[in-house]
């Protein structure tokens, strides 16, 4: 792709902040791959509210953060400059390659992706599917744009590196670092449009937190990810469509029917409660399910688990229960699934394993 051939590669100073070249070289070294977002944002003032994500490049996002080289040798490359809600199958598959192809040299440490707010769930979820290496692997992102007042950017990628840097934080799969807190990319979610502490991980908790640098874990990932998972990306230029549909009083069959007519191969239903959906909506994805497509009931509520058969009848319907990934994270989990030719039934087992 035109990207990867513009990628751009900075070796930064090493000596900065007081850290002598010797020091410098028995630091780990930790790549950073970008990709656009608000971190990368830029605004016309530092008080307003409106501004273009992903316009800042590797080099002065990383550049604003000379306390990096306490840490570790650090190399940006450019993957992609986009605000997150442009995040692609396409950018998913290249950065995948990335951070596979960067992890298997042998003297880097670990990798720091960054990114938007708005679909880093789904990214890091995505990666944690499909990159094999036990080596950190951490995601961060910024709410403020990096011309704003108080801008959480640069701490957000110093506490970043301070993660991928440690060797404690290796085999507990993709990460995200943000706003102090270490989330597993399984289960967490953003909650808040505006706020600084909008990601959450309602389910399992969180990882760790990383204060200026200082990190704590408090467990491991409870599902498959990374070195143990079994899907493999690698060559592919596309995925299988899949839609999320979302559930409200009224909401009419004829979604289903458009989702499958325009060719997708699995639908996610954003359900209401314990991923219901009404009589209508039902009738009209037993029809999806008996024509070949695959369908997932998550939920839209924020919290807890969908379970089979509690209100809905999946052994009936053919359905998969979601457990607790929501919409966005169960879509990725079904895309990746879909790679092979798979029934309902070994669909709801990969749906408990990952
Ligand atoms: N739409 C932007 C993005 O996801 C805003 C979210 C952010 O990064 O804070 O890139």
């Amino acid at each position: 792709m035109r990207a990867l051939a513009s990628l751009i590669i900075i070796t930064l100073l090493l000596v900065t902040g007081g850290v002598s070249a010797a020091d410098a070289n028995m630091k780990p070294n930790i790549v950073i791959l970008a990709t656009g977002g608000t971190i990368a944002g830029r605004g016309e003032s530092g008080t307003r509210a409106s501004y273009n994500a992903g316009e800042v490049g590797v080099e002065t996002l990383v550049g604003a953060v000379p306390q990096l080289a306490e840490l570790a040798r650090v190399r940006g490359e450019q993957v992609a400059n986009v605000g997150s809600q442009d995040m692609s199958d396409a950018i998913w598959l290249q950065l995948a390659a990335r951070v596979n192809a960067v992890l298997a040299e042998e003297d880097v440490a670990g990798v720091v992706i960054t990114h938007g707010t708005d679909t880093i769930e789904e990214t890091a979820y995505f990666l944690n599917l499909v990159v094999h290496s036990k080596k950190p692997v951490v995601l961060t992102a910024a709410m403020r744009p990096a011309t704003a007042l108080s801008a959480d950017g640069p701490l957000n990628i110093y506490n970043a590196v301070a993660v991928a840097a440690d060797p404690e934080a290796a085999g507990r799969g993709v990460l995200v670092v943000i706003n102090d807190d270490i989330h597993g990319a399984r289960g967490m979610t953003k909650t808040s449009t505006t706020d600084v502490q909008t990601f959450i991980s309602p389910e399992r908790g969180l990882i760790g937190t990383s204060l200026y640098g200082d990190n704590r874990y408090f467990r491991y990932p409870y599902k498959r990810h990374t070195y143990e998972s079994t899907f493999d990306v690698a060559g592919r230029t596309a995925l299988p469509r899949v839609d999320v549909l979302y559930m409200h009083a009224g909401v009419s069959p004829e979604l289903v029917n458009a989702s499958v007519a325009s060719g997708a191969q699995g639908i996610v239903i954003a359900g209401v409660g314990n991923g219901n959906m009404n009589r209508e909506v039902r009738a009209a994805v037993k029809q999806a399910v008996d024509a070949g497509v695959r369908v997932v009931r998550s939920t839209r509520v924020t919290r807890g688990f969908v379970g089979r058969n509690v209100e809905t009848d999946d052994d009936a319907l053919g359905t998969v229960a979601a457990g607790e990934l929501k919409p966005p994270q169960a879509r990725v989990l079904l895309q990746l699934a879909l790679l092979e030719e798979r029934d309902a039934a070994s669909l709801q087992t990969l749906f408990e394993q990952y």
